[in-house]
Formats: C-alpha cells, sequence, structure tokens
C-alpha cells in the first residue's frame, strides 16, 4: 500500500520544517501557515484520526502537546494558540493521518475560519443526549 503524505514526511521522503521528533511523535510546521507558525503534531503510527486511536497511540501524542504548545506560543510572540483537530471530511480533515493542528493567535481578525453558534439551551434535549452518550461510552 502507498505511503500516505504524512508517512512520507515521518520517513523523509518528503521534506519537512520539523520542530520536534521522537520515537512516538513528529511536529512540524504546517505548510499552509494558517498563522504564522502553525503547527500539525502527528502520530509516527498511521492512524486515520481521533475516531480510529487507541489509547496508547492518545497519550503518546497528547501528553507531548502541553510542551509543543508553550515552544510554538514562546517562539512565535503569539498571544495565545487554538489546538485543533479535524475528524473526517466533513469536518474539515483532508489529510487522513491523525494530527493536531496548533495555530498560534496573534489578533482576533486572526482568519482561522472557526466560530461557535451559541442556541438557547433545551435542557430536557441535553439531558437525553447525555444520556444517550453516556450509554456509548460505557459500552
Ligand atoms: P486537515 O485539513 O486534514 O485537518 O489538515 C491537514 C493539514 O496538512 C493542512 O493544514 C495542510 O496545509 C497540511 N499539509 C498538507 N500537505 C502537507 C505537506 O506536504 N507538508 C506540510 N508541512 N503540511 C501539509
Ligand atoms: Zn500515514
Amino acid at each position: 500500500m502507498d505511503k500516505c503524505i504524512f508517512c512520507q514526511i515521518i520517513a523523509g521522503e518528503i521534506p519537512s520544517s520539523k520542530i520536534y521528533e521522537d520515537d512516538k511523535v513528529l511536529a512540524f510546521l504546517d505548510i499552509s501557515q494558517t498563522t504564522k507558525g502553525h503547527t500539525l503534531v502527528i502520530p509516527k503510527k498511521h492512524v486515520r484520526n481521533m475516531l480510529d486511536m487507541s489509547e496508547q497511540v492518545a497519550t503518546d501524542l497528547f501528553k507531548r502537546l502541553p510542551k509543543l504548545a508553550r515552544a510554538v506560543k514562546t517562539a512565535t510572540g503569539a498571544k495565545g494558540l487554538n489546538i485543533l483537530n479535524n475528524n473526517e471530511e466533513i469536518a474539515g480533515q483532508s489529510v487522513f493521518h491523525a494530527h493536531v493542528h496548533i495555530i498560534p493567535r496573534y489578533s482576533n481578525q486572526d482568519e482561522i475560519g472557526i466560530t461557535f453558534t451559541e442556541h438557547e439551551p433545551d435542557f430536557e434535549a441535553l439531558g437525553q443526549l447525555a444520556q444517550a452518550i453516556a450509554n456509548e461510552v460505557t459500552k
């Protein structure tokens, strides 16, 4: 099977601007630089996204994020960061090797393309939905 683009970056077959690497994780600058310092953190093991991730891969990936986030913020002089992860095409995933975006924020005019719409809460519906999800978690 052909390697995905991020597996090719891990293998050194495609160049990347690396900021961190160990046996489990690679972090490198996103080619799109949505804001200056936009970084991707990926597991070296090929998994499609969070929906396909074992607890071990998640542990290896996420435990490195605080250190990497602090480094990106300090080196860029950003005021804050968004940390994002897209799962499946409908949610904006375009590369199907799991990755976490670290997106430095400089102003509220940064064009990162995600906003949250607020709705009036329907507490009965919230309770039912929470119960349905809770049932799935414990399955
Ligand atoms: P997604 O849309 O799947 O959450 O994010 C994929 C990201 O990978 C995009 O932000 C895109 O700019 C980045 N990307 C795609 N191909 C390459 C590449 O060859 N090198 C680097 N450094 N980033 C890439
Ligand atoms: Zn891959």
